[in-house]
């Protein structure tokens, strides 16, 4: 039997373009090779997938060619998806930022997914492995897999990148793509916790668990979100966005006290509360945790802070707003939410994300090299991509 298109991969990105697809008229086969499909979605917001976001805009995607994402984008919004969501009669909220969540589980989106695909009679096989693809006419791809060979007019590669292998990450897109000749941009993990050398992870894994807004910058990019100490690093919104724009060895900077200037604060407190110890001064703007710990790394002299000296204050104020640290790296693939770079966005067409030189084959999802900020981004770029194609194929 010839498919009109056949998919790799029941992800986020398969599974909107099989039922975009299967929406025209395409006899359309989704292959996967776990028990079940969709299991990123299920994991995703902590439970309650993250889905879009209000402000979607181009400027918060990477990739190498910063227009490449913008026409996918338009072609099918955060809007669409939203009205989908309506649709389906599914509960949600805006939890920060723009960020929409499932009011009660992830499972609410899969399965509005698996419903759309069942609906318009996509045919799926789970736990099949891919052997091989290869064209083998102008208008055929072969597929081999264990389980047989399937033949398609077109090919659809949504197989996701390399973040949580525990999951199923396979690197079969980038593979494939260079399989056919494309051009594979290097690959690291991103939204992902940074790893701290000894000095400081040792003093911070004490105080695991403090929370706290900050901004943080590097890469000639910021965020102003919430900082997690945690026992092997730094992790929390701020951190996971920073990652995606670190370059490895460099610094990040971070202002501890990003909504508040600290020298008219401590101006003030010195007036007020003269005698107070710079720990009780610090404890007023921190966990006093922290703060014990800031002091000890920092080398700040705890003396009453009617003592302390100008330069001293400066020192002091240079490291509560422009704390330099060098990560020692990340916590890689186990634990990122995504995979920076991956098939170059040169050798595609931004309006049907077909390979400009191979009629028939597409790469959708976060495969390609374009990855979204945290807040609902990525899943918007894997709707919108795998929409765009499921119009094509
Ligand atoms: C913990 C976590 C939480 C996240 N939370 C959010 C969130 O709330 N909001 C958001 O926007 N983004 C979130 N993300 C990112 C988001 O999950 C991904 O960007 C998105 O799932 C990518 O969709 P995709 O379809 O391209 O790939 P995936 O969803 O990864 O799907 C790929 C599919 O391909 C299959 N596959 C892989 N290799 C093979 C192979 N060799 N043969 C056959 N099948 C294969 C996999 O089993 C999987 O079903 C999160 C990611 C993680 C890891």
């Amino acid at each position: 039997m010839i498919y009109d298109v056949i998919i790799i991969g029941a992800g986020a990105a398969g599974l909107m373009c099989a039922t975009t697809a299967a929406k025209r008229g395409k006899k359309t086969l989704i292959l996967d090779h776990a028990k079940r499909p969709g299991k990123k979605i299920l994991i995703s917001g902590g439970g309650r997938c993250n889905f879009t976001n209000y402000y979607i805009e181009p400027e918060k995607f990477i990739c190498e060619n910063p227009h490449f994402c913008k026409s996918a984008l338009s072609q099918y919004t955060q809007w669409d998806f939203i009205a989908l969501v309506e649709q389906y009669k599914i509960a949600y909220h805006e939890k920060t930022l723009g960020q929409l969540f499932c009011d009660d589980s992830a499972k609410d989106i899969l399965n509005m997914l698996l419903s759309e695909c069942e609906n318009e009679g996509v045919t799926s096989e789970y736990q099949i492995d891919v052997l091989s693809t290869e064209k083998i006419e102008p208008d055929l791809f072969k597929i081999e897999t264990n389980k047989g060979v399937f033949n398609c007019k077109s090919l659809v590669i949504a197989t996701g990148g390399l973040s949580m292998p525990k999951l199923g990450a396979t690197s079969f897109a980038f593979k494939t793509a260079e399989n056919f000749g494309l051009n594979v941009l290097p690959t690291r993990a991103g939204l992902v916790p940074f790893t701290l050398p000894p000095e400081l992870k040792t003093p911070l894994s004490d105080v695991s668990g403090v929370s706290l807004p900050i901004s943080v910058s590097s890469g000639g990019m910021s965020f102003n979100e919430d900082l997690l100490v945690t026992h092997r690093g730094l992790s929390g919104p701020a951190i996971l966005q920073i990652s995606s724009y670190w370059e490895p060895g460099s610094d990040i900077s971070i202002n501890l006290l990003p909504n508040a200037n600290f020298n008219e604060v401590l101006s003030e407190a010195i007036i007020n509360n003269p005698n107070q110890t710079l720990l009780v001064f610090l404890s007023t703007l921190f966990a006093r945790r922290f703060s014990e710990k800031l002091i000890s790394i920092l080398n700040f002299e705890n003396i009453p802070i009617n003592q302390l000296s100008k330069v001293k204050r400066a020192g002091i104020e240079s490291n509560i707003t422009n704390w330099l640290i060098k990560p020692s790296g990340t916590e890689g693939y186990r634990t990122a939410e995504i995979t920076l770079g991956g098939v170059d966005t040169d050798q595609l067409s931004s309006k049907t994300m077909e390979v400009k030189s191979i009629k028939g084959l597409f790469f959708i999802g976060e495969c390609i090299d374009v990855n979204g900020w945290l807040g609902g981004y990525n899943f918007q770029w894997a709707w919108s991509s795998g929409w765009v194609a499921g119009q094509n194929v």
